[in-house]
């Protein structure tokens, strides 16, 4: 794919490369499999968008299952349970409406908005 290499100043034909790397997630470490796009004439390398990016994905589900976060299908899972539209869900939550955007589309949560998240979890299981 041509790619604007900003080293060589021109468009250069990018090649896909993955690599084993270990990424730092709020202090853990995590090994994972990342894609680049390297150029073939002077080695510079981007790295694929994060938010379509497999390997970054897989890195976020291995964070979440060390720390007991609630992933993308579960917050989703939470508010359909709910009967609530985003829109309902983040105004009881208290959440920003991005946030939930975001936390259902694949982003991590931040530790507060999932203390928020478990929380309604248990008030419904306590209902129910
Ligand atoms: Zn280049």
């Amino acid at each position: 794919m041509k790619e604007y290499c900003y080293d060589c100043n021109q468009m250069r034909k990018f090649i896909p490369v993955s690599r084993e790397e270990e990424v730092n997630v709020r202090g853990e470490l995590i090994a994972g499999t990342l894609d680049y796009l390297r150029c073939p004439v002077c080695g510079l390398e981007y790295i694929t968008s994060h938010d379509t990016d497999p390997g970054i994905h897989a890195i976020y589900d291995e964070y979440r299952r060390r720390k007991g976060l609630p992933g993308p299908d579960e917050v989703r899972a939470l508010r359909e349970g709910m009967g609530l539209t985003q829109e309902e869900f983040v105004a009881r939550a208290g959440l920003h409406p991005d946030s939930l955007r975001r936390y259902e589309n694949g982003a991590l949560i931040r530790d507060l908005d999932a203390t928020i998240v478990k929380d309604l979890c248990l008030s419904i299981e306590v209902m129910h």
